[in-house]
Order: structure tokens, then C-alpha cells, then sequence
């Protein structure tokens, strides 16, 4: 079980849940049997118990009728066993799963009991997941069911010591610790089962609401740099090399950070901007503000190529006014590599774009005093935590992202940090159109595509990646691409292609060629997905879009409409497509608003693996669920706050149960290398 479902202790067993129950208070009429029936209850008299073929093949049948009439019942294993144990005109209770076979109904292996005015009859009976090799060995939803219930009866009210203090149960109206338990795995009555799992909702999202105040508490606590001038290279920049005006929330962004840095205390900042709203300048004004107060700057992101293009952007700005910038990656090797960590080790260097490789505990710097981390949905927490250990005091830290992060899920996952938002696009975007077009139109729309090209626009055209299947992957881009060297004859056109596992150089140089544009079309699958910038881009073509996530499209479509030319979206899809794809194609067509889309995203996909929130283990949830739980959310969250301010380090006697659980909880999630 310990391989299987991660069971080891009695607590674990505990807090396997039960998925469902099966409601064995009522007793079904065989008549009521339909198709749709799954298991019923029958209390019936047997008969015709009678054995069929032989070896293996063997099994027993028996028929069971009611009143209203007769259904059969099927075993093909134990048959010698059960004959024995069964009696003709005798009178049963009959539990199982009804399938049909032939257009007739049967039962194979009911729970079979002898059914008198003395009978038991179980109440709600608990229904656990296993997995096929458990029930292989025999470790069946049954046994789980009676393994549990075995603990109950061992297991006293006190071994199960309430955590929550006494007036917070009747503040929020909570049943205790122990009854919640119980009733989670063995409800008594419905309204019980409710009530348990109410309680334990909170208690989940309670604590974790906790543990992201405290976080946040420590940081508003936590000593950092003081960035108190605004200096040379600042104004420099802004009066002299600033590529175009601010937008007014640019601007009030990059005040929120001035103010942050000057305080003293470490600045931990979420700046949530849709794709293309411009962060990439307020990054670089923030390093500035780093290195006008005698500091260095990082910047990370989540791949190669947003590393490179990072790099290649912040180098640009930053080499108008003589300042070194390196680019540190797990394919920077030998004596570059060694020539970037001595300067960033003496201090020479000081400003250096990256991978995660910059966290790597050989990567030393000398003063390291901002941090910026882009796209940070595919950073763990934990991750984040790193960097922190980089200097005596922690850097300060910018996160970026341009997901738009639905409230509940921002509140849990970055709930420790201050929140920006870049609300505006840069002046004279225009809307990108965004379209469906099926197989049957691709006439028309390459046609479309030519007509742009000659206006001497530049086009993407986007194919889906399989992870389970990289071969097949590159086989259906390989084959695309052949298809779009026939519609584009390379006599005309000049075609680029990159994708994931391409040799660095090979994929640098493609690039390079549809950033100068050179190249037409860029061929790719998704890796060109985040924060490449080419601002002539008019379309983009997202082949079997069917296939991809709603916050992926919304960021290969922020590709485009970067620059003054209308620009266009388009899905393409085979003729047909399922109604859980159309919803999301209608979606794209009828928004460009990416909080919307978050909104969306969540609410048809739930919480579980979004935003990379898997890897940073912050939502394991056995009960709760962040979108259908708000209130709940919110909730937790106020008492949470509630219970920092009248205790904040957690000292006081009622509130040790909560200590226990904090430490409990920290030591099985990223949240333990924080602290
Ligand atoms: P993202 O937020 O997606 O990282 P970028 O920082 O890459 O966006 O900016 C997108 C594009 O908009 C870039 O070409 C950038 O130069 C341009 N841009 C950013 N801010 C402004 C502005 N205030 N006015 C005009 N163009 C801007
Ligand atoms: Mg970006």
C-alpha cells in the first residue's frame, strides 16, 4: 500500500478518504433495475443455484427474486465456497453492481448475507480508490472498508485530539476533529458526512491559508537591501535611451518598486502583466535601481530560449550605456562559464540572465541584491527560496508573469507576496481577430497567410507537443513542415523552423533568422510559446488546436499583435472536434482578456495542473477544491489573519494543536525549505 497509494501509517489510512459511498440504508426493487442502474441493494429469496462449465471456466449462478421480480447472480471465483454457504428458499440481502449481458441484467460477486428481522443492514458504506495491483492481491475497496473500520473501533476519541481552538469550532461552526473522522469514512447520516467534510475542508485550507500568512509575515519582518537613491544609470536610461513613454501603469509599478527596495525590508513582489503589457522594461528599470545602489541583478527564466531572448532584449538596452551583460545556462560551459562566476563571484559582473542554473549552489555572487524571476508558474516555491540564500541578506525578489492568475489560485499560490498588476497594453495595439477555421478552409486561409506576407508581414505556425511521445511529436512537425513548403515554395518564401530538442546553435540560428525577418514563417511547436517578441508578426496559425490548454493558446496568440498591424489568430482544428474543445476554441474567439481566460481555464479544468502547480506541491488538496471552495477560501483566510494577530508566533497553549500541524504539514510539502 506504501508503494501503491503512499499509505504507511495508521494516519495515512486516515486520510485516505473515501470517494464515495454507497447508500445501503435503502432496499431496491429488482423492477427498478435500468440501464442506467449501477448498484443496487435486494433483499430476495434465492434459488436455481446451479454450477456451469468446468476447470477454469467453472462458475456458479444462482437467481434472486423479489416481489416485483428475478435477476442473476454470477461468481466465478470461490463458486465451490459460496455453493456451500448458500441455501435455496432461503431469504438474502443483496449488494453489488449490476451489468447486463445480452440485454439481461446480473450481478457477478454481490456481497451475499442471510437476511432476517436481525440483519444489519450497513449504513452508508465508504467507497476507497485502490489500484489494479492492489485488487490484484486482494486488497479490495471491501477490505480497505474493513480495515478502516477496525481502526475506528481502536481508536478512541482521544487518540484523535482536536487541533482548532474551542471558539474557533463555534465561530465557523465546525464539528470536532475526531466525529469529522469518523464520519468522512462512516456517516451515519448524510447531513453528518457533509459536516465531516466541511471540517476538514477548512482545516485544510485553513492551514495552508496560515502558513502563507505567516510567510508573509516573516517577509514584512524580513531585513533587506535599501535601494535609497535613485541614481545615475536610472536616470540615464529614462531620459536618454528609453525606447518609447511609459504607460501610466508602468509607471505606477515601477513606484510600487521604488518603494518596496527603499525600506529596508526585502521586497517579494508578484507582477502579473498579460503577454506583451511590457515588463520586460520595468525588469530592467528595477535592475538599474539595483545597480545605482552599488548592487547586482539577476534575471531569471524558465528555458533556453527565454533566457537568450531575455538576455539578447537586456543586453540591447543595457549596452547603450556601456553596461556588461552575461548569460548563464546549463549549456555555458568550460571557461565561459568559469570567466561568468568569477565575475559574478569578484563583483565585476553585475548584471547575469539565466536559467535555473543561476541557482546552483556554485553560482556565488558578490552582492546580489534583486532578483528577477520570469514566468514564474514554472518555478517552485521552494526555487524561489534558493535565491534567497545567495547573500547575507536576501535579494529582493521580482516575480513576472504573464499568466493572468485567477484570485483564489493567486491567494494560495502566492498568497506570501505583494501583487502588481500591469492593467494597460502599450498605446496602438491594436485587437488581434481571433477566428476558427476547419481543414475544409485552409485553402482560404493560406491564401489569407500569402496575402500577409507580401504585405510583408511574418507568420507563425504553431504545431502541438505531446510529451508522452517526442518521436511522434517531431513527426508531425516534420510532416507540417513539408506541408507548408508546399503552400510556401521556398523559391518564394523563406521558411524557419525550431522546436524543443533541436541542437542549441541550429535552434538559435532559426530564430535569429525570423527575429531579423529574414524568414517569413517560423515553423515551431510550442517552445516558442512564451515571451519571444517579434513586433512585425501578424499571424498566428495554431494547427490542431483542439489539442491545446486554454492558457497555452492564450499565450501563443500573444506572440502576435506586438507591434501597429492588425494581427489574427487563427485556430485550425479537423472538421470535427468535441464539445470540451469547442467550448474552449469559442472562448479564444470571443476574449483576449487573459484574466477572463484564467477564469475560464480554472473553472473547466480546476486547479490541479495549472500554472505548474503540481511541481510546486502548494496545492495538494484531498478534499478542498480552490474554485469550488471560495467562500471556504476566504474564509480561512480572514480567520487565518484573525489568529496571526492575537498570537503570531503561535505560542499560546490553544493554539499548539495548529503549531503540530503547521510543522506536520511543512515537513510533507516545499514549504519546509523556506523557512
Ligand atoms: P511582456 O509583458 O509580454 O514581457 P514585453 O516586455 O516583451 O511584454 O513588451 C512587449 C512589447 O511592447 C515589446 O516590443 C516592448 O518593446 C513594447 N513595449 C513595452 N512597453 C511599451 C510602451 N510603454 N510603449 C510602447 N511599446 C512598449
Ligand atoms: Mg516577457
Amino acid at each position: 500500500m506504501r508503494q501503491e497509494l503512499g499509505i504507511a501509517t495508521f494516519e495515512d489510512l486516515l486520510f485516505h478518504f473515501p470517494y464515495r459511498y454507497f447508500d445501503r440504508t435503502k432496499l431496491n426493487k429488482i423492477a427498478e433495475i435500468n440501464a442506467q442502474t449501477e448498484y443496487v441493494q435486494i433483499a430476495g429469496i434465492l434459488i436455481n443455484i446451479g454450477e456451469e462449465g468446468d476447470g477454469r471456466k467453472r462458475r456458479l449462478t444462482a437467481t434472486i427474486y423479489d416481489d416485483t421480480g428475478r435477476i442473476e447472480l454470477l461468481w466465478f471465483q470461490g463458486a465451490t465456497y459460496m455453493k456451500k454457504n448458500l441455501r435455496e428458499g432461503d431469504r438474502y440481502i443483496v449488494f453489488g453492481k449490476v451489468s447486463s449481458f445480452n440485454g439481461i441484467f446480473n450481478i457477478a460477486h454481490p456481497e451475499i448475507e442471510a437476511y432476517n428481522s436481525e440483519t444489519n443492514i450497513p449504513g452508508m458504506q465508504p467507497v476507497y480508490s485502490t489500484t489494479e495491483k492492489l485488487r490484484a492481491r486482494g486488497v479490495t475497496n471491501r477490505s480497505f472498508a474493513k480495515i478502516t473500520q477496525s481502526l475506528f473501533e481502536k481508536v478512541k476519541r482521544h487518540d484523535i485530539p482536536e487541533i482548532l481552538p474551542g471558539p474557533m469550532l463555534s465561530k465557523y461552526g465546525l464539528c470536532d476533529r475526531y466525529h469529522a473522522l469518523l464520519w468522512l469514512h462512516f456517516p451515519d447520516s448524510e447531513q453528518h458526512e457533509q459536516l465531516a467534510r466541511h471540517r476538514m475542508k477548512w482545516e485544510e485550507l485553513f492551514i495552508s491559508q496560515l502558513m502563507i500568512a505567516r510567510l508573509r509575515l516573516q517577509h514584512t519582518q524580513q531585513h533587506g537591501w535599501r535601494f535609497d537613491k535613485v541614481g545615475d544609470l536610472f536616470n540615464d536610461f529614462y531620459n536618454n535611451h528609453m525606447p518609447f513613454q511609459l504607460t501610466g501603469a508602468q509607471k505606477r509599478v515601477l513606484k510600487e518598486i521604488r518603494q518596496d527596495t527603499a525600506t529596508g525590508i526585502q521586497m517579494n513582489r508578484l507582477l502579473q502583466g498579460d503577454v506583451g503589457s511590457g515588463k520586460t522594461i520595468v525588469a530592467v528599470m528595477s535592475i538599474l535601481l539595483a545597480l545605482d545602489n552599488g548592487f547586482q541583478a539577476c534575471m531569471m527564466a524558465p528555458t533556453e530560449i527565454l533566457s537568450q531572448q531575455h538576455y539578447q532584449g537586456v543586453s540591447s538596452l543595457l549596452g547603450k550605456m556601456g553596461i556588461p551583460v552575461r548569460l548563464l545556462t546549463g549549456s555555458v560551459k568550460g571557461k565561459e562559464r568559469k570567466e561568468i562566476l568569477a565575475g559574478l563571484a569578484d563583483g565585476t559582473l553585475r548584471v547575469v540572465i539565466g536559467t535555473h542554473a543561476l541557482i546552483e549552489d556554485n553560482v556565488v555572487f558578490k552582492n546580489l541584491g534583486l532578483a528577477v524571476i520570469d514566468e514564474q508558474h514554472r518555478f517552485g516555491v521552494g526555487q524561489r527560496a534558493r535565491l534567497w540564500k545567495k547573500n547575507e541578506l536576501p535579494p529582493h525578489v521580482l516575480v513576472m508573469t504573464a499568466t493572468p492568475i485567477p484570485r483564489t489560485l493567486a491567494m494560495t499560490l502566492y498568497g506570501d507576496l505583494e501583487i502588481s498588476v500591469i492593467d494597460e497594453l502599450p498605446p496602438g495595439r491594436q485587437e488581434i481577430k481571433t477566428v476558427h477555421r476547419k481543414d475544409m478552409a485552409r485553402m482560404q486561409v493560406m491564401e489569407f497567410m500569402r496575402k500577409e506576407i507580401h504585405k510583408g508581414r511574418q507568420i507563425y505556425i504553431v504545431y502541438p507537443l505531446i510529451e508522452e511521445s517526442e518521436k511522434m511529436d517531431y513527426e508531425s512537425l516534420m510532416a507540417g513542415y513539408e506541408q507548408v513548403k508546399v503552400w510556401f515554395p521556398d523559391n518564394q518564401y523563406k521558411i524557419a523552423m525550431v522546436y524543443g530538442r533541436q541542437e542549441a546553435g541550429e535552434k538559435e540560428r532559426n530564430m535569429a533568422r525570423f527575429v531579423s525577418g529574414e524568414a517569413n514563417i517560423l515553423v515551431a511547436t510550442t517552445v516558442i510559446e512564451v515571451g519571444v517578441n517579434v513586433p512585425n508578426a501578424s499571424v498566428m496559425l495554431i494547427e490542431s488546436a483542439e489539442r491545446f490548454g486554454l492558457s497555452q493558446l492564450h499565450q501563443l496568440r500573444g506572440r502576435v499583435g506586438r507591434g501597429a498591424e492588425q494581427s489574427y489568430c487563427i485556430l485550425m482544428t479537423g472538421n470535427k472536434v468535441s464539445e470540451e474543445s469547442f467550448k474552449r476554441i469559442q472562448i479564444m474567439v470571443s476574449t483576449t482578456d487573459g484574466f477572463k481566460i484564467a477564469e475560464a481555464d480554472l473553472a473547466m479544468r480546476g486547479p490541479g495542473d495549472m500554472y505548474g502547480t503540481k511541481q510546486s506541491g502548494v496545492l495538494k488538496f484531498k478534499l478542498a477544491d480552490i474554485v469550488q471552495d471560495s467562500g471556504l477560501l476566504d474564509e480561512t483566510r480572514v480567520a487565518a489573519q484573525e489568529l496571526l494577530t492575537q498570537d503570531p508566533s503561535l505560542t499560546h497553549p490553544a493554539h499548539q494543536g495548529i503549531r503540530y500541524m503547521l510543522t506536520h504539514q511543512a515537513q510533507q510539502s516545499h514549504w519546509s525549505k523556506i523557512s
